[in-house]
């Protein structure tokens, strides 16, 4: 039992380290942004007031309905799936309407907390984010490569934040697949995707011991930055299954900056009751059309 908690504290030590680690990091990195904002002539003083919501949208696996390995029987199908072709249509759709896909940082700093000016050539951009749970492998298969193409097609990079569970990268479970530390390096490096923690193992921190918390949580940040290398990644995290409470809360702002959920509701720009560990997010399913998914999309205001 000593042994348990000698470990659990030696444990909480090394993570209270590289949370000062990053803190420090991130105060020195916020100077050296501050100190280019003053330089830079690019920068608005007049932010974005035009729209007061953004539409956050949680997906998970991307599948390929034309490829059998993807579909019954040969691999199970689940509500939250999304179609490869319907989510081409719908990001067409975007990216010709000039939307901004938000990354979580960009998020957090333009319009959670206000500390950056918005940059003149944003001004006019509607702000969405784009967010995948639980890092299936559908996500280098489809997603990337159909980023890529819409890339090469437009010209403009479409960035998504994916949510992983690090105990789950690279393990086949029966017919599933999960994306491996390599392939979410490489939609990194080429810029497609920003990478954030959706806890260690996938388990509902609700139904888990208090003393697992910093495990699940901090062991989850180290090992994503571990195999990642970039001080962007695990900043952020989102609830397995959207489940929380307020003892889960008071641990996650230990390790992270902000945590999102399933709620079904928009993010209110100006709304000040905002709590930063309870961003908002709209879950989405297989059943919805293109045209269902855009009208979601549009009805914020
Ligand atoms: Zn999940």
């Amino acid at each position: 039992m000593l042994r348990f908690v000698l470990l659990n504290v030696a444990c909480l030590a090394v993570f209270t380290l590289s949370i000062d680690f990053f803190t420090l990091n991130s105060v020195l990195a916020k100077q050296n942004q501050l100190s280019k904002i003053k330089e830079s002539p690019q920068i608005s003083i007049k932010p974005a007031v035009q729209f007061s919501q953004i539409p956050i949208l949680g997906f998970h696996d991307i599948v390929n309905k034309n490829n059998s390995r993807q579909n019954p029987p040969l691999r199970r199908s689940f509500d939250t799936d999304y179609d490869k072709d319907k989510l081409v249509e719908v990001l067409t759709y975007l990216i010709q309407k000039d939307y901004w896909f938000l990354t979580s940082d960009e998020f957090f700093h333009y319009f959670y907390l206000k500390d950056r000016l918005i940059p003149v050539e944003k001004n006019s951009q509607r702000p969405i984010m784009l967010t995948f749970d639980d890092g299936y492998e559908g996500l280098y298969s489809n997603l990337l490569p159909l980023l890529e193409s819409l890339n090469n097609k437009y010209q403009k990079q479409v960035k998504v934040v994916l949510f992983i569970n690090p105990a789950l990268m690279g393990i086949e479970d029966g017919d599933l697949k999960y994306t491996n530390c390599n392939q979410l390096k490489e939609g990194l490096e080429k810029g497609f995707f920003d990478i954030q923690s959706h806890a260690l193992t996938h388990r509902n921190l609700t139904k888990i011991k208090v003393a697992e918390l910093p495990f699940e949580l901090g062991k989850s940040k180290f090992i994503l930055r571990q195999c990642l290398k970039n001080k962007k990644v695990a900043t952020q995290i989102a609830y397995p299954y959207g489940s929380q409470n307020e003892k889960i809360l008071e641990y996650v702002t230990l390790y992270y900056e902000t945590a999102y959920l399933y709620n079904n509701k928009f993010f209110e720009i100006s709304n000040k009751k905002n709590n930063r560990y309870l961003i908002p997010r709209l879950i989405t399913s297989r059943d919805k059309t293109v045209k269902d998914l855009i009208n979601i999309i549009e009805r914020a205001e």
